[in-house]
């Protein structure tokens, strides 16, 4: 017991602190561990000092600018809740968009479909691709090529519940990741894809998020390129290769595409109207 404080007073004072209703709300619900209904019929219970001494922390290190998504960690991506720390990026509305496009590509395959998601992170594409295909007859892989962002996929991949003996993890760079004898009827990826040195990205972003994940070489295209350059090689005759791109890279990356013998090229915008999608398909595996 901390003085009789409820948890509705708790999230009052949290708000206050952290300038946002909602962020203190989500701060508050991690500190007393409930979440949705269970938080809402608790607002007049009293919380605990630990509870409360969980809460300051959080409050404290959101407060020194470290992002909302590292300080809970966890963050919602699609219809997953995903465990997130700084061993991986944080998920983004746009890869949410990129994961869309994958999930209906492999949706329309008939028969056993095999998706893998290179450089998974915490495994947000692939494990919304696992947990809203089919159960049956979907398998997915996620690969890394660091052993510390596959213990944040592998703690997700836990909590999805049946979906998760659909799927298998991977380590290596890209494609030396995956087995050499099965096709995929969808490759998806958000690569690093930022410029060395690019004066756009978030200062925040920049601070906080692995260095590994958001820059490719001095064009930002050099994981681009690799995934083009390797996927046909693994995917299956009539199979997609997705990417998430940067916002200024539509043209090059369609060109590429195309250089390197895909069809039905397209590029996709994001939810604010960006480039941020390539797609492509090959007719010989
Ligand atoms: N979209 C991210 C950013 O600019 C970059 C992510 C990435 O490189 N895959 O913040």
């Amino acid at each position: 017991m901390d003085d009789g404080l409820t948890v509705r007073e708790l999230v009052r004072q949290t708000a206050d602190a952290l300038g946002s209703a909602h962020e203190a709300r989500w701060v508050c619900e991690v500190a007393t561990s409930l979440d949705g209904a269970e938080f809402d019929d608790a607002m007049d219970d009293p919380v605990t000092v630990k509870m409360v001494a969980h809460c300051d922390a959080m409050v404290a290190r959101a407060r020194a600018g470290e992002p909302l998504a590292y300080v809970l960690g966890r963050w919602s991506f699609r219809h997953i809740d995903l465990a997130v720390d700084r061993r991986v990026l944080i998920p983004r509305p746009e890869t949410e968009v990129v994961a869309g496009a994958a999930i209906e590509l492999a949706a329309a395959v008939d028969g056993p479909r095999m998706i893998a998601d290179l450089g998974t992170g915490s495994g947000a594409i692939g494990l919304s691709a696992a947990t809203e295909l089919p159960v049956r007859g979907t398998t997915v892989w996620l690969t890394d090529v660091r052993e510390d962002a596959l213990a944040v996929a592998r703690a997700n991949l836990a909590g999805i519940g049946r979906a998760a003996a659909n799927v298998r993890i991977g380590i290596g760079s890209w494609f030396e990741a995956l087995p050499n004898d099965q096709c995929f009827d969808v490759i998806v990826s958000n690569p690093p894809y930022v410029a060395v040195g690019s004066p756009e990205l978030d200062e925040s972003v920049r601070i906080w998020e692995p260095e590994v994940a958001l820059f490719a070489g001095h064009d930002g295209l050099g994981a681009i390129r690799a995934l083009i350059a390797g996927a046909p090689a693994h995917l299956c005759t009539g199979g997609w290769l997705v990417l998430e791109i940067g916002a200024d890279q539509g043209r090059a990356v369609a060109a590429m595409f195309h250089d390197a013998g895909y069809v039905d090229v397209e590029i996709r915008h994001d939810l604010t109207g960006h480039d941020r999608i390539a797609i492509g398909r090959v007719t010989s595996g």
